[in-house]
């Protein structure tokens, strides 16, 4: 059967990405230890930034769950993005050079444009990144935050798509327009506060329909978003709530409760 470790979907670019990721934002505690939990857990894809202030944590629990043999470097997919401060050509790659120093892994499987600024701005930055995966220090080059006109201009200056754009997105924030053209264009999207940061978890509807497939109603959240093709990165510094949410991959939602949960962003 499918489950965390196997799920993926196929990039345009023919990596296969996995559906489901640790979001590694703000996590408390050692990101090491939380790191090499999720990857005890089953998770294959971990999901950081500059931002987030914890890339050496971060690939120090990749290294350390490669070393003790749970999974090998081609199975795992660690993501991090340039930050607002650094945009352009020349400071990207610098920030490139920090990150993947931090990080300490031989590759990046995906880089991210964090967060959108000018048209000119992006493109210099996109430049970067393309630059980056000629090296093969990165596998894949994606965006964050991103409309879909601002999508199309560094594609049509470049000739060179995102494989995804990382957006909020979840039930309350049914981006539809943007899931759309993300669709059409072949960019996968990928859902970042997928359970609205904790907020989505209390609606009565959730529970409900997690009572009839004996699921919680984190559970009902991510099923929704993988069956709209969504992929996503849910964060807990807690290894029961990652493995729960976690285990999404053996139910399905019905199309009228998908309905009924997304009729809630209407
Ligand atoms: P989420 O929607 O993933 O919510 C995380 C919150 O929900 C935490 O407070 C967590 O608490 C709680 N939680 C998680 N699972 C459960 C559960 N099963 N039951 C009850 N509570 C739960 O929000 P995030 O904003 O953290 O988004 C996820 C990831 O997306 C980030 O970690 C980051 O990697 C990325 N992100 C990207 C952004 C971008 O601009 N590209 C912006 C923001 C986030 P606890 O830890 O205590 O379990």
């Amino acid at each position: 059967m499918t489950n965390v470790k196997t799920a993926n979907v196929n990039l345009h670019n023919g990596v296969q990405m996995p559906i489901l990721g640790l979001g590694a934002f703000e996590i408390e505690g050692d990101v090491a230890d939380a790191v090499l939990s999720a990857i005890r857990i089953g998770y294959r894809l971990i999901d950081t930034a500059t931002l987030y202030n914890n890339e050496a944590g971060v690939g120090e629990g990749v290294r350390r769950a490669i070393e003790l043999g749970l999974a090998q470097r081609e199975e795992l997919f660690v993501t991090t993005k340039v930050w607002k401060s650094e945009l352009g050509y020349e400071k990207t790659l610098a920030a490139f050079d920090r990150s993947f120093a931090e990080l300490g892994l031989d590759y990046v499987d995906l880089y991210l444009i964090h967060w959108p600024d000018t048209d000119e701005l992006n493109l210099e930055t996109w430049k970067a990144l393309i630059e980056l995966q000629k090296q093969g220090r990165v596998k894949s080059i994606g965006v964050s935050n991103f409309e879909p006109e601002q999508i199309a201009y560094i594609t049509e200056q470049t000739g060179v798509k995102p494989v995804v754009n990382q957006v909020e997105y979840n039930p309350e924030r049914d981006r539809r327009e943007l899931l759309s053209y993300c669709r059409e264009h072949d960019i996968q999207l990928q859902a970042w506060g997928p359970l609205g940061k904790g907020r989505l978890l209390g609606l009565p509807l959730f529970a409900e329909i997690g009572t009839k497939y004996n699921k919680t109603p984190a559970q009902v959240i991510l099923r929704w978003h993988i069956q709209n093709d969504v992929t996503t990165i849910p964060k807990s510094s807690r290894e029961d709530r990652m493995r729960e949410n976690a285990e999404i991959f053996d139910f399905e939602l019905t199309q009228e409760e998908m309905s009924r949960i997304s009729a809630l962003g209407e």
